[in-house]
């Protein structure tokens, strides 16, 4: 049976009370809100007309098969900007002050395919409290059996192959959420440690919120346009890979590349650092100096400031980085950061093949489960 993980802090670290001390005197000192911005808004306006402009060109727009295609792929792309840019900020509350734009900007989710109510326990309370920690962060749950992320998981045969095929699978993670991922998770009977008790009014808005998704880009397309069934499965499944792999790149990028560790919990059921020690040394940023990068992004590069401070609005990461990136230093913890997106790629797919292909190699035909009293008797397993 799986444990609850307390995070003990058996070195008394003091790096958190540290870095959110410097932080909030970042923000007082300067008489800045730890939210929304102008720069911020004007993404928001950027990003969300960008999605209905490109939208109502392929049903409205007459273009030409070629071209449609095309949009079709960027209007799957804006899909994955509005997830980080906008509604990953409001979920979490961070976005603005008003909890009624929070909830508003919360609700666009269901308009790019995925429920806020779900997202908000996978993501905000179990990925952000467990993260990196096999069968507790859902995260790292990608393809069980298919994809390796951790030490923790069996290898197989399949798996030395992960480095090749794993891109491939995430163009399906999108297409998964719309049509699997939300409902398996919101009628299991627990995701991660989190048991579900869900409110009966989440029934009805699941099934309905997904109901308008399936309308505006399923059955009013096939109304509107001027095409057949297999065209329109064509379109939809161009938008729903290009999200996917999108999604699936930029998520792994954060917590499954060279540096990061995957730690096991002590029998006891502890994680024996700080809970912002462990968050250091399971995340990692990319492109943190990119502007185009982080305009894209929406914080989701710079993951190290967001899972420290899932509260503040995105829009501030580059600022509060230079804080936590100093504070680091004097704690001696490593700031783990690739320069730029393609640095990342490599160093993700140096990381599948490792976890893939190299482990099998050293130890082949390790299919079992991994319990407890197997695991290394040390808390961490540096990559
Ligand atoms: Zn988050």
């Amino acid at each position: 049976m799986r444990k609850k993980v307390k995070f003990t802090n058996a070195g008394n670290s003091t790096f958190y009370v540290t870095v959110r001390k410097r932080v909030d005197a970042y923000f007082s000192d300067n008489n800045i809100s730890v939210h929304a911005n102008p720069a911020m808004w004007f993404k928001t306006v950027f990003f969300l007309s960008g999605l209905t402009s490109i939208y109502l060109m392929i049903l409205l727009g007459g273009f030409n098969a070629a071209v449609t295609l095309m949009l079709c792929a960027l209007l799957g792309m804006f899909g994955a900007f509005v997830g980080f840019n906008v509604c990953h900020d409001a979920i979490h509350k961070a976005y603005s002050a008003d909890a009624r734009v929070n909830d508003f900007l919360s609700f666009i989710f269901n308009l790019i395919g995925a429920s806020p109510y779900v997202w908000n326990i996978c993501h905000n309370i179990v990925h952000h409290t467990y993260t990196n920690i096999a069968g507790h962060d859902e995260d790292i749950d990608v393809a069980p059996g298919l994809i390796r992320f951790s030490e923790a998981e069996t290898v197989n045969k399949i798996q030395s192959y992960q480095h090749y095929y794993a891109f491939f699978l995430y163009s399906f993670a999108m297409l998964s959420w719309v049509f699997r991922k939300d409902y398996k998770k919101f009628f299991q009977k627990k995701i991660g440690e989190h048991v579900a008790n869900h409110p009966r009014i989440e029934y009805y808005k699941l099934f309905l919120y997904k109901g308008i998704y399936y309308f505006l880009f399923i059955a009013l397309p096939l109304i509107v346009m001027n095409i057949n069934w297999w065209q329109f499965l064509i379109g939809f499944l161009v938008m729903q890979f290009a999200q996917g792999l999108v999604l699936g790149l930029v998520f792994q990028l954060a917590h499954v590349v060279e540096g990061t560790s995957f730690p096991f919990p002590n029998e006891a059921g502890n994680i024996e650092e700080a809970w912002a020690v462990h968050q250091m040394q399971t995340t990692a940023n990319f492109g943190g100096d990119c502007k185009l990068t982080s305009f894209l992004c929406g914080g989701l590069n710079r993951q190290i400031e967001h899972h420290l401070f899932p509260k503040i609005c995105h829009i501030h990461y580059p600022a509060i980085g230079a804080i936590v990136k100093q504070t680091a230093a004097e704690f001696d913890l490593e700031y783990i950061e690739s320069p730029t997106f393609g640095v990342a790629l490599i160093s993700h797919y140096k990381t599948l093949k490792r976890l893939g292909k190299e482990t099998y190699q050293a130890t082949p035909y390790i299919n079992r489960p991994i319990s407890y009293t197997t695991r290394p008797a040390m808390a961490y397993v540096k990559k």
